[in-house]
């Protein structure tokens, strides 16, 4: 089976550093739920500089390397890699490849191949299953027949595919990757 995985808010809590680094340099304040869309620029409270900034911190790709793993997530993936192909793909631009790869190297986050692929994550590879969490990705990946893993976020609630399945953690996805024995066990009361 392929697999892909996408790193950004699915592997890297980005929103969580983001917030951090609004909260540390620019003195603003906000919380998950305030994440309603994918875009920065419809983020209320957030003036153009206050964008600038952070669009400088991603553009220049400094704002990738303390971002914190999301838990679970290097534990599943190490469990898929001994079966499947993990393939990880990322909307970010080639320019921070190098950040990028630092980041999954110090975070031993394990991978057979990344790409980086700003437009599209229908790049000619017949995923099996792909785990992400951008709302107008995870529907052009439902729609070229690939099974989408939507990793929940304020950003994804109006999602919903045949191949969209909704999953919390990486517990869940562990789970649906690797489902226990059939053995009656758990269904008994
Ligand atoms: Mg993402």
């Amino acid at each position: 089976m392929i697999v892909g995985v996408d790193i950004d808010n699915v592997i890297a809590d980005t929103e969580r550093e983001v917030r951090r680094v609004l909260e540390a340099d620019r003195g603003i304040s906000l919380v998950r739920e305030d994440f309603r869309h994918y875009a920065l620029e419809k983020m209320p409270g957030l003036g153009p500089e206050d964008m600038d900034y952070i669009l400088g911190r991603f553009r220049d790709g400094s704002i990738f390397l303390n971002v914190p793993v999301i838990d679970g997530s290097r534990e599943t993936l190490e469990r898929l890699m001994q079966r499947h192909r993990v393939v990880l793909v990322t909307s970010r631009p080639q320019s921070v490849e190098s950040y990028t790869r630092k980041w999954l190297e110090n975070n031993r986050v394990p991978f057979h191949e990344l790409h980086f692929t700003p437009e599209t994550k229908v790049n000619g590879i017949q995923y099996d299953l792909f785990i992400e969490d951008q709302d107008n990705f995870a529907c052009e990946i439902a729609e070229s027949g690939s099974y989408v893993l939507l990793y929940d976020a304020p950003w994804n609630r109006h999602v919903s595919h045949d191949n969209i399945e909704r999953v919390f953690s990486w517990e869940d996805i562990d789970r649906f990757c690797f489902p226990p024995c059939a053995t009656g066990h758990g269904k008994a009361k």
